[in-house]
């Protein structure tokens, strides 16, 4: 089953051509004869879809959504009104009371499936990113705001500029945007001033919409078009592609004979979804990024470095690539906290970790994989290299004191290393036969570091593993 659709109309005859249609692309069909029928069978089941006629025996249309909305279920179940030869005035109505679209009877049988699959595909993509976000949420990380940002822009695309400008110019206040106009093959590029517009709105041409659909296509696919809403705007009746450009997902057709009014409204309603839809994006990639970085030292955390390790490793078995791996981990660092106070020690930690990295190469991961331990890993890099840069590591951290802020005596502070180097050749207990992984080379290097300590601190130490 694709999902429930719940069909809405006191006329028999309408309800079963409706269900044959949909019950023959695998819908389940629940069906209703009043607003009150409805509201009793949105209560029990819980449809994906509603398709609702706007002469109902009990009310107005505008009322029946007043009900959805008060059961709280407007915004969380698409709602398409079905009229007789309905104009634009009349959708503009509809539309503007929160229908997601108004088609006209006899409604097109392959127009209506694409319309319901494209109403269906919108809101499960907005209910999966606030599912996520809210699993972000669970997991402590910010908030999102959906802060209102600067005038959308919205990009006319069209073979006859020169028409449209007009168009375009009254377009502007009713979008409250900036509305552009370009031809198809300028659709992709860039704006003068560099930006990605928010909104599309094809016109086609009549004959033209298998242009229309490669265009789709390219916007579809292009990475900085990818998240625009796309509206298609039909220049003539009836339009054979208008199911497969939603098919390509196109989010909305203005059908022939759309007013201004009706085109911006239509416009509005995308603008405003993916306004929302961005926002819960932009807080799941904050909240991965979060996941994967220490608070405190702005560096990469273990959960990050664990699976880059096994990548280098398994890169490195495979080209015979050198890369070596080292753990520092702070002297006596229980002193410093003693002496100093915790937060004396945060601030040691973060200068530390300053120093780690700004003596690093970019390409060189530097993670805080334990409370006073950091892990660096460097790719490429042979016996010799690595060992002189394990040395002005702890050079740069032990050779000049840390400052505190408040404080006037600085904080001497020293690492101890453990260093492994991989150059594709096994020796000692790396020799063949024993896997190289993540866990092994830690290992390894760890049994370095307790080496660095016992000989004294504030050292570098080889791993008899690969010496
Ligand atoms: P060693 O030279 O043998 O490593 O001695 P150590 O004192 O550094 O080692 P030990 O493992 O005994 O103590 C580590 C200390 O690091 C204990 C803990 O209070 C401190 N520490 C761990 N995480 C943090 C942190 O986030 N902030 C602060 N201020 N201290 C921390
Ligand atoms: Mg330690
Ligand atoms: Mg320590």
């Amino acid at each position: 089953m694709h999902g429930k659709v719940l069909v809405v109309d006191p006329i028999a005859t309408h309800r079963i051509v409706l269900r044959v249609k949909l019950a023959a692309s695998q819908y389940e069909v629940l069906q209703a004869t009043s607003i009150a029928d409805a509201m009793q069978q949105m209560g029990k089941a819980h449809p994906d879809l509603i398709l609702c006629s706007t002469s109902l025996p009990d009310g107005t249309p505008t009322r029946f959504l007043a009900r959805l909305r008060k059961a709280g279920l407007l915004g969380k179940v698409p709602v398409i009104a079905l009229g007789t030869a309905t104009g634009s005035d009349e959708r503009v109505r509809l539309l503007t009371a929160g229908y997601d679209d108004v088609l006209s009877r006899p409604v097109d049988n392959a127009l209506l499936l694409a319309r319901a699959r494209s109403l269906l595909r919108s809101y499960a993509s907005a209910s999966e990113w606030q599912l996520r976000e809210g699993t972000s949420r669970a997991l402590g990380f910010a908030e999102h705001s959906a802060a209102f940002g600067p005038a959308p822009r919205v990009r006319v695309v069209t073979t006859r500029p020169a028409q449209a400008q007009d168009w375009c110019t009254q377009m502007t206040p009713l979008l409250q945007g900036r509305v552009s106009l370009c031809l198809p093959v300028e659709a992709v590029n860039d704006d003068a001033d560099g930006g990605t517009p928010d909104a599309f709105v094809l016109v086609t041409r009549p004959g033209g919409d298998h242009e229309t659909l490669g265009l789709l296509a390219s916007l579809r696919s292009h990475a900085a078009t990818r998240h625009s809403v796309i509206m298609i705007a039909q220049t003539e009746e009836p339009a054979p592609l208008a199911a497969q450009m939603l098919d390509m997902g196109a989010n909305d057709l203005a059908p022939f004979g759309a007013t201004l009014d009706e085109i911006a409204i239509r416009l509005r309603a995308l603008l405003s979804r993916k306004l929302m839809t961005d926002a819960l994006r932009a807080t799941v990639r904050n909240g991965i990024e979060a996941s994967v970085i220490d608070p405190l030292t702005g560096l990469n955390n273990r959960r990050y470095a664990m699976p880059h390790v096994k990548r280098i490793a398994e890169r490195a078995q495979r080209t015979g690539k050198p890369f070596a791996l080292m753990i520092a981990d702070l002297d006596h660092f229980k002193q410093v906290n003693d002496r100093y106070g915790h937060a004396a020690g945060d601030a040691v930690l973060i200068d530390v970790a300053k120093r780690l990295r700004s003596n690093l190469r970019a390409v060189d991961l530097v993670a805080r994989i334990g409370g006073e331990e950091f892990l660096m890993v460097l790719p490429g890099v042979d016996l010799e290299n690595a060992q002189k840069a394990a040395t002005r590591l702890c050079r740069k951290v032990g050779d000049v004191p840390v400052t505190i802020p408040g404080r006037d005596d600085p904080i001497t502070a020293t690492i101890s290393i453990g260093l492994i180097v991989y150059d594709g050749v096994r020796r000692g207990d790396l020799a063949a036969g024993a896997p190289l992984t993540a866990e092994t080379l830690l290992d390894r290097a760890d049994r370095a570091l307790y080496d660095a300590k016992a000989e004294g601190r504030n050292r570098v130490t080889l791993s008899q593993s690969a010496a």
